[in-house]
């Protein structure tokens, strides 16, 4: 019963485009990676335009280096959970460098360090989204805000993307006593930036505090990288920052940073941090190198380079897309989304590429809503511009012109 009904699911996945494949790495996350179907089989060399490795650093010999000197002075792994004897020396430090971070964002900031983004975000939302809360969600947020968002005993109300209107017209009629507005700030399938200077505003006209998932804007955002607040020149003790640390960081895990208030309730009532084994302490070890690259020299001029990779391929994107007929989303950052519509032409268009060498995620519903199925090109530091340059080359030669 069970696997005929799975069955007829896939064979629906199958006639909508959806089914899902993996492929198997050999290499290690870099533009030029040796990769094989999920099964095995041939390897390819494929150029990469699809990880959120954005500054490059997942390979960078400073991590591999302190993740190796993390791992022979604390273990393989933490044994246990934080609350019970997992918490090491390493994880502390990296919190206590997180928070100075944060000082001049958030006053009295202190920093949680989660195993992933997910839990994070499942765990903020739901310790703090009680029943006396109400969540106030953006409809484009990240899938595991919206899962916080349903587990959580608050009740839930969501505004359109960036329609900072309909938020104040939504927390002008609430009576809730715990008012949080939840986002994304940069959104993950397209890339543009939250209004969040407005929704400060908002959150302060209305007594409403800002949970605000920066996935994409951690190390990338901000003269040191420090992320949106600092790219936006924002302060205040209303936002409750969610950075992770398996992206621009290229390492794993995530972040809350908070007022010290908000850290202490959700040490003692998230039960996605309470109820899992602590990350190694190897990973928290080679995060605090991360951290020292992204706010030096380096960091600095790795996200110099990626600015250029994007001014470049966007000005090339913006001809090809008008060709073709396709919608370049308005973005600044990293993530490009190249809005196709249709789920066959948006995965006949990766596979196009992916025979002449180059791998672009075909994003999908439920991922992206119904009719905006898209290639979603992700730039690094580590790409080069002849590298952007291949894949405009590329594209220019598998997209369908409207004239032809
Ligand atoms: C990737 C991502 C997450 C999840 O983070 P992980 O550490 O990969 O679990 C959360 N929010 C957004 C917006 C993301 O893009």
């Amino acid at each position: 019963m069970l696997l005929e009904h799975l069955t007829l699911a896939a064979a629906e996945r199958d006639e909508q485009a959806l089914t899902r494949r993996r492929r198997t790495a050999h290499s290690a996350c870099a533009p030029h990676q040796d990769v094989s179907d999920a099964c095995g089989g041939e390897l390819h060399p494929l150029l990469m335009f699809c990880s959120n490795d954005y500054l490059g650093l997942a390979n960078h010999p400073a991590l591999i280096e302190a993740m190796g000197e993390g791992a022979r002075k604390y273990g393989a792994g933490s044994g246990a959970s934080h609350l019970v004897s997992g918490h090491s020396l390493a994880h502390h430090r990296l919190e206590t460098e997180l928070a100075e971070w944060f000082a001049p964002f958030i006053p009295h900031a202190q920093a949680l360090y989660f195993c992933t983004g997910y839990m994070a975000n499942m765990a903020v939302l739901t310790s703090l989204g009680g029943t006396d809360a109400t969540l106030f969600c953006e409809e484009l947020n990240h899938a595991s805000l919206i899962d916080g968002a349903r587990l959580a005993r608050a009740d839930v109300k969501r505004y359109a993307h960036r329609n900072v209107a309909e938020l104040e017209g939504l927390l002008g009629t609430s009576s809730s006593p715990l008012k949080l507005i939840v986002t994304d700030s940069v959104f993950s399938m397209d890339g543009d930036l939250a209004p969040l200077t407005e929704l400060l505003d908002l959150a302060e006209r209305h007594d409403a505090w800002i949970i605000v998932d920066d996935a994409h804007g951690f190390g990338v955002l901000g003269e040191q990288g420090r992320g949106v607040l600092e790219h936006l020149a924002l302060t205040s003790p209303r936002f409750i920052y969610i950075g992770t640390l398996g992206k621009a960081a290229g390492v794993a895990g995530a972040f809350v940073a908070a007022h010290e208030t908000v850290i202490e309730h959700l040490v003692n009532t998230a039960r996605q941090y309470i109820y899992t084994t602590a990350a190694p302490p190897a990973v928290a070890h080679a995060l605090s190198a991360s951290l020292a690259l992204i706010a030096g020299e380096e960091g600095r001029q790795r996200r110099a380079q990626l600015g250029a990779l994007i001014r470049t391929l966007r000005g090339g994107l913006a001809s090809l897309t008008r060709a073709a007929g396709w919608r370049l989303g308005e973005s600044a950052t990293a993530i490009q989304p190249v809005i196709v519509g249709d789920n066959m032409a948006a995965l006949a268009l990766s596979a196009a590429l992916e025979a002449d060498g180059i791998r672009v995620g075909a994003i999908r519903p439920p991922t992206v809503p119904a009719g905006t199925a898209r290639l979603r090109i992700t730039l690094s530091a580590s790409h080069t511009q002849a590298d952007v340059e291949r894949l405009l080359a590329s594209l220019g030669s598998v997209i369908p012109r409207r004239d032809a």
